[in-house]
């Protein structure tokens, strides 16, 4: 292997095991996948799984395939299967040839089925759910056997068959592997490996009225696949057993090479949720306005919000890959962001909060065009054109009437301060409206000095930003706080409770003109406000704040 131009990657104990696996000559190429359920949209944990599945593969020049675990039609729908494809390629990543499903094996599923059957090791049970569940036993108890465990093998294969043929309803029966009812592990006692559903299923159409188990179907969609190292969460501790008794059941697959299932801590992420089903409830209960809402944890989400791919696989290193469980500082998955838009993202102007302020000893119907720089530390990015008048717009908050401390810098009344890339002014007076508002402020400019310091060597320390009256555009502003009051909202069931009622506040100002044909989802540094990117999905002006320039959340 060429190990020579690759990065050298921090270990983990998965890394670990590759690499005993390819010096004891148990596998010679790595094969892994990424197996996404398609009942929802992708979140922040999946961009986990996904660097680790796809960025392990690439290190060892391997392959990585995506594969949709889609054996439950009820939950199921194309658009997440669509959406699924789009996050994965938009993070960077690219599977290894066609895109896999695990319903294009269901053929080979029902085979295999029918050897456990055949081989006394699979029966069909016609307890009820809560009969079943009653001879389960609990975690002390042990459980009874069902009375169907003994059916004789010729009889079990012509349930099935008739299981398959539609010949039973709903819930009537299901194929049960025949392994322990005294196991320790719950998950041992007999587990279900099909059931029946009359539904319409997104791929395979009405072809099948019976699906398999998640727990049956994915140990062998990864060895029909050659998967070498198959990485899940760690809830899948204990179904590990089910997984190899499957494949060492089963002829074809009993091999000295067969996958492995190794287990990896899920991403749990401060003020989010990393449930499909809880997200989905967001979006269904109109919490959000859609899967991708830039206040999601989903991958769509954080994209229209401004995240760009890089700095969601830099998170991912960043927070490694353990087998412990821990709730993740929300401040990591923003740093990560933040550093990498402080050294792409153009600067520009906007003010969200305006007011007027006019320069009284400026001539009037004079425009200027003066340059600013594009990014400065960057001169290679270029400069911009910005235009400077009479009349132009700063934000309320950098302005108060009197100043009653001496370390205040931004604009009062008889002070002075540095209008960003243009001159320095010096407030004057203000007029309000009937309710007492500031309405518009009033200033002096100095002349000399545009681009220098003052020359009688008078310091002024403030700096702050406007943008021309007659020349700015107008824009609405997204400003975003966690969507949830609670650090860890999944300890609650009903995440209603811990909603945030002001995640969204809606401004309307106005940006430097060359922003009225800016790309979507590209973030711009509006100086001294933060990272905003125009919303994709808004046909006006519409800027979703990203992240705020320096960590405020921190405590
Ligand atoms: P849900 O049960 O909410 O639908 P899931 O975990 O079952 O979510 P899948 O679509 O089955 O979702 O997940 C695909 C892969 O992503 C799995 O291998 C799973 O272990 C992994 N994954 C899901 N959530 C996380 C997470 N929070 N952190 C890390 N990996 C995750
Ligand atoms: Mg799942």
């Amino acid at each position: 292997m060429d190990t020579q131009n690759k990065e050298v990657k921090p270990t983990n104990f998965i890394r670990n095991v590759i690499d005993a696996d390819l010096l004891s000559g148990k596998h010679t190429l790595i094969k892994t996948r990424f197996p996404p359920e398609p009942n929802g949209y992708l979140h922040i944990g999946h961009a986990k799984s996904i660097c680790l599945n796809f960025g392990t593969a690439a290190d060892y020049d391997g392959f990585c395939n995506l594969r949709f675990d889609d054996t439950n039609p009820t939950k199921e729908d194309i658009e997440y299967v669509n959406s699924i494809k789009t996050d994965v390629e938009w993070l960077g990543f690219n599977w290894d040839s066609e895109v896999k499903f695990s319903s294009s094996y269901f053929d080979i599923f029902y085979k295999c089925a029918e050897e456990l059957i055949s081989k006394g090791l699979a029966y069909i049970c016609f307890l009820s759910s809560d009969e079943t569940r009653e001879y389960r036993g609990t975690l002390k108890e042990p459980g009874k056997n069902s009375p169907y465990r003994d059916t004789n093998i010729e009889e079990n294969l012509k349930l099935f068959k008739k299981m398959k043929l539609g010949g039973f309803k709903e819930g009537e029966c299901v194929l049960r592997a025949k392994i322990d009812m005294s196991s320790s592990f719950m998950c041992m006692r007999d587990p279900t490996l099909y059931r029946i559903r009359f539904e319409t299923h997104h791929q395979t159409n009405d072809d099948w009225c019976i699906y398999p188990m998640y727990d049956f179907a994915h140990c062998l969609g990864d060895a029909i696949e050659g998967v070498t190292h198959s990485l899940c969460t760690l809830e899948f501790q204990d179904n590990r057993r089910i997984y190899d008794w499957t494949l060492e059941n089963l002829n074809t697959f009993n091999t000295s090479n067969r996958p492995h299932q190794y287990e990896f801590s899920r991403l749990n992420l401060e003020y989010a949720t990393t449930s499909k089903r809880k997200l989905k409830l967001l979006v269904d209960n109109n919490y959000v306005n859609s899967w991708n809402d830039p206040r999601m944890p989903t991958i769509s989400g954080l994209r229209r919000r401004g995240y760009t791919a890089a700095s969601i696989r830099d998170f991912c290193e960043r927070i490694g890959v353990s087998n412990v469980n821990s709730l993740t500082d929300i401040s990591i998955l923003e740093s990560s962001i933040r550093d990498d838009l402080n050294n792409i993202a153009p600067r520009s102007m906007a003010v969200i909060n305006p007011i007027k302020l006019v320069i009284e000893n400026y001539p009037e119907g004079k425009i200027e065009i003066l340059k600013a720089p594009i990014h400065p530390q960057k001169e290679e990015m270029g400069t911009r054109e910005i235009f400077f008048s009479r009349e132009l717009y700063i934000d309320k908050d950098d302005f108060v009437a009197e100043v009653s401390n001496n370390k205040y810098k931004r604009l009062a009344i008889n002070k002075e301060v540095r209008l960003r890339n243009s001159y320095i002014i010096k407030a004057t007076h203000f007029d309000t409206d009937d309710d007492g508002n500031i309405k518009t402020i009033f200033c002096t400019y100095d002349i000399d000095t545009l681009g220098k310091n003052p020359i009688d060597g008078r310091k002024v320390k403030g700096v702050i930003h406007f943008v021309e009256s007659s020349k700015a555009i107008k824009a609405e502003f997204r400003i975003y706080d966690r969507l949830f009051l609670d650090s860890n909202p999944s300890k609650f069931e009903d995440l209603s409770a811990s909603i945030n009622p002001n995640s969204l506040e809606v401004k309307k100002g106005f940006v430097e003109p060359n922003l009225s044909n800016s790309t979507a989802e590209v973030s711009y540094q509006f100086e001294r406000e933060g990272y905003f990117c125009r919303d994709s999905e808004s046909d006006g002006l519409v800027f979703n704040k990203t992240v705020g320039l320096r960590d405020t959340w921190s405590h």
